[in-house]
């Protein structure tokens, strides 16, 4: 296992060099690379930072980030529409170990004969936290085209269940494939319309895209958030929309909708209620989080997040004009198109969607580090074209 120093150092220089000339094609999966000024916290990898335990509960007791995290937890519940006072979360290492939570303190909460309910275009990790939890039943409503949980495919779905059941329903704000935002008000209405009690269901919104956009829209016309009653909890990511180095999301929930106090144990090691699923977890990334959300500000946030939807409006438009297949969501940074060739997919760090039917679909997510000029030299390396022209022939 041994290297010497100067393999040591040239590996170094080698990895980093190939990270920065990729990071620039990095086009689909949305996720925000432009992190460079994250170097202003290199000095703070001199510490082993671990926020072992509950953030509020949480006594220390060795070099932890509690109180930046309890911040980050009051901002992001202002800036998703719940009072900071009846809100509690955690950072967590991505929005799968959130969703995760969420499930888990729903199954604690009703009972693990629960029937989870999301859709067709819902992250795996929803399927898999119901699975963890033991769920009793799971269920994937279809979707229409554009990617957002199918309204009507729902009320025929509660139609046929039993009164008395109990639901876990985990919806979408900005969805991974396609962007979409799931039409929640309305999936609500069909929920209470179906004779569903409120003390019957929980309701967990998966804002991983969303969460970080929805707050920033200069017309706010998608509360997708707090600001809907119903809403018990909400994951929300930050490597896909601020830009940090290592992956972290927020898990948040009303302080309303779970009662810890009567369900979770003591943890004696680290003096707190074992409210968390991770044990250790990472102390410097809230820390970053909340430092890089303060410096950019509320108002460089909305322009940041007004840019990367118009680049996708053009994107789109672009593509649609060369006679490509295209959907792209309002409000979103998503552009899900007719895939190109297996070789551009690979330069560009694109994910591949194979219908049922043979065709082939991919993602672009038109973060910060990707430009128009980016952007343009993919449309031409693409050749759709001469693929266009070929069709036509
Ligand atoms: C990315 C994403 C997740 C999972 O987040 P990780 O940080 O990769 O664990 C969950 N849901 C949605 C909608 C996502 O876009």
């Amino acid at each position: 296992m041994n290297i010497t120093i100067e393999e040591y150092h040239n590996e170094l220089t080698s990895f980093l060099s190939f990270l920065d000339t990729e990071k620039k094609k990095c086009f689909g999966i949305q996720m925000n690379q432009d992190a460079d000024d994250c170097v202003d916290f290199a000095p703070f990898l001199r510490h082993t930072i671990n926020n072992l335990g509950d953030p509020f509960l949480g006594k220390g007791g060795h070099l932890q980030t509690f109180k930046y995290e309890r911040k980050l937890v009051g901002i992001m519940a202002n800036l998703l529409h719940l009072n900071p006072m009846e809100a509690w979360g955690y950072y967590t290492s991505g929005s799968s170990i959130s969703n995760l939570q969420a499930i888990h303190l729903a199954v604690e909460k009703l009972g693990s004969n629960v029937t989870l309910v999301t859709s067709k275009d819902a992250h795996n990790s929803i399927c898999k936290a119901g699975s963890i939890t033991r769920v009793k039943a799971f269920k994937e409503i279809e979707t229409t085209g554009n990617g957002e949980l199918c309204a009507d495919a729902l009320r025929d779905f509660l139609q046929t269940t039993e009164k008395n059941q109990r639901f876990i329903f985990c919806f979408c704000s900005g969805t991974v494939s396609k962007g979409a935002y799931d039409p929640v008000k309305t999936l609500i209405k069909i929920i209470q319309e179906c004779g569903i009690r409120s003390e019957n269901y929980y309701l967990h919104l998966d804002a991983a895209l969303g969460g970080m956009i929805t707050p920033f829209l200069s017309n706010p016309s998608l509360h997708l958030d707090f600001s809907i009653p119903e809403v018990d909890s909400l994951s929300v990511s930050f490597h896909k929309r601020l830009g940090i180095p290592v992956p972290g999301s927020l898990f948040l929930i009303r302080k309303s909708s779970f009662n810890f106090a009567s369900s979770t144990p003591f943890v004696e090691d680290y003096r707190s209620l074992d409210t968390t699923i991770a044990g250790s977890r990472d102390g410097i990334t809230p820390f970053i989080t909340l430092m890089k959300l303060r410096k950019l500000g509320f108002k460089e946030l909305v322009s940041r997040t007004q840019k990367a939807i118009e680049k996708a409006t053009w994107l789109a438009k672009e593509l649609r004009q060369l006679g490509i297949t295209t959907i792209h969501n309002d409000h979103s940074p998503c552009v899900y198109f007719e895939a190109p060739s297996e070789a551009i997919i690979k330069e560009y760090h694109l994910p591949l969607y194979e219908q049922k039917d043979g065709s082939r679909f991919t993602h672009i997510f038109t973060m910060e580090h990707v430009s128009i000029e980016g952007l343009k030299c993919f449309l031409e390396s693409a050749g759709f074209r001469t693929e266009v022209l070929k069709r036509i022939s």
